[in-house]
Parts: C-alpha cells; structure tokens; sequence
C-alpha cells in the first residue's frame, strides 16, 4: 500500500458516521420544533366558518317543456308540498325580511291610490334565495321584460284564511313591460315561460293560477324550513347577488395637438 492509500483509508471511512449523525440531529430538532409550535397551534383560535353563499345564476332544476295554465308543480296540493300555514310557529319578526332589487316592479311601490297598505317587499325569509335566483334568471332570459311582484306578505284580507300569503311564504308574480301588464296576446306565452323560471328557480311549489277574479298570474310558495340567507342581506341585494356587469371600457382619449 502507498502512502497516500494508507492517508486516504480513514478519510474514506469517516463520511458515514457523520452523515448518520448529521441525520439524527436533524431529527431531534425537528422533534424538538414539533413539541415547540404544538401548544401554540392549540391556542390559536380556529376561524368562524364562514356561511356558504347559495348560486343565485345557475337554475336548480331543468325547464319543464310546458307549463300550461292552471298547471302546478309538482302536482301534489299545496299543503302537501309547502306545508299548511301556521301562525302559532309563525312569527313576523323573525320569519320576515325586507327584499328590494331595482330590476323588480314591486305592486304596493304603485298602489297609493288604492289605499292599499301592504307591502310587497315583506316575505318570509324562506322565500328569498328561489326569489333572488329568479330575479337573476328572469333578467338573463326576457331583459325585454319586467318582473313584477304583484302580491307577497299579506296578514289578512283578500286570501283565503289559510293562504300562505298570510305567512308570506307564497308570491304572486306576473311579467310586465313599463309598468304595464302585458297585452292578451303576449300574455300566456310570457307566463308560461314564467313558471318555467319560477320552478327553475327553487320554489317549492309553482301554480299557474287562471283564477278569474284575480287575473292571470303564478303563484310560487315554499315550505318554511327552506334555507335561509345568512346574515340576511337586509333590503338591496348584495354585489355577490348580481351578475357580473363588463367593464366599460375607457373612453378614447380627447384629440389632443401637440
Ligand atoms: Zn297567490
């Protein structure tokens, strides 16, 4: 063996128990780091779940081909589908919320002639994610035509005892067109395509109502327990309620003369 072997020979053997060790400390610092930040990561308090924000642009169900008059979806009565009124577990100040939108024509904006003190903004907090989502799929689909709100939260008078209006869980809706009812021949087209949005849109129960005192119109009601906007939004809608507007673009700038 030559000289240099014989230096070399240590040399070459030395590496491994260095890396081995290099390894083991590195393990224990890292233990040591786990054990360290642990108690801390208890302490931090976890964040408050945030509530998940309903789709109010996509339809929940597929368009029905027809929808006639004094059609009703699904078939079942009412009550059977909604759920009768009760005004013993109703109660106005929790179970009503206030819904505006400047796309809507809302009727009691319109009746101060009539004396009428309703107010058609009054529903029942169930009523207002289908409400909101038809609002945003009747404007994408007839922008030539306006939704209106002909009737919502009514305590007494007018319906039947056991109308869900009295609850505001049901709505009477129409198409119009500035501030006016449709003319007859538009009319049947129009609400038919009407319901279909309405059932689109999540009501749990869609009529075609063709009662002759009340004029054509749909009535939409929805069980009481349906989900709820959370916190309520309180009025207008909220920026997450409406779609998206494109950005105008900037206007081209003024013709200057160097
Ligand atoms: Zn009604």
């Amino acid at each position: 063996m030559r000289y240099h072997e014989l230096l070399d020979e240590p040399q070459r053997r030395s590496p491994v128990p260095r890396i081995l060790l290099a390894v083991l400390a590195t393990g224990l610092v890292a233990l040591a780091l786990a054990r360290t930040f642990r108690p801390a990561a208890k302490e931090t308090a976890p964040e408050a779940p945030q509530p998940p924000r309903p789709d109010l642009f996509t339809p929940v169900r597929e368009a029905p081909e027809t929808f006639k008059r004094d059609a009703r979806m699904p078939a079942a009565r009412e009550i059977e589908v909604s759920g009768e009124i009760d005004l013993d577990t109703f109660s106005a100040g929790r179970d009503l919320v206030y819904v505006d939108d400047p796309r809507v024509w809302w009727e009691s904006d319109h009746d101060a002639k009539d004396n009428d003190t309703e107010d058609d903004h009054t529903m029942h907090a169930a009523m207002e994610i289908p409400f909101r989502r038809l609002v945003n799929l009747a404007a994408a689909a007839r922008p030539d035509l306006h939704l209106r709100v002909q009737e919502c939260f009514r305590p007494a008078g007018i319906h039947a005892k056991r109308s869900l209006h009295c609850e505001g869980r049901a709505l009477d809706l129409t198409f119009g067109r500035d501030g006016e009812r449709l003319p007859q021949r538009e009319m049947h087209a129009a609400y038919e395509a009407l319901a279909k949005l309405c059932w689109q849109a999540g009501f749990d129960w869609v009529y075609y109502e063709h009662a002759r005192g009340t004029g054509p119109h749909i009535h939409v009601s929805v069980r009481r327990d349906a989900p709820r906007l959370s916190p309520p939004p309180n009025g207008q809608p909220a920026p997450w309620m409406l779609p998206e507007v494109p950005e105008t673009p900037e206007p081209p700038p003024a013709n200057v003369h160097p």
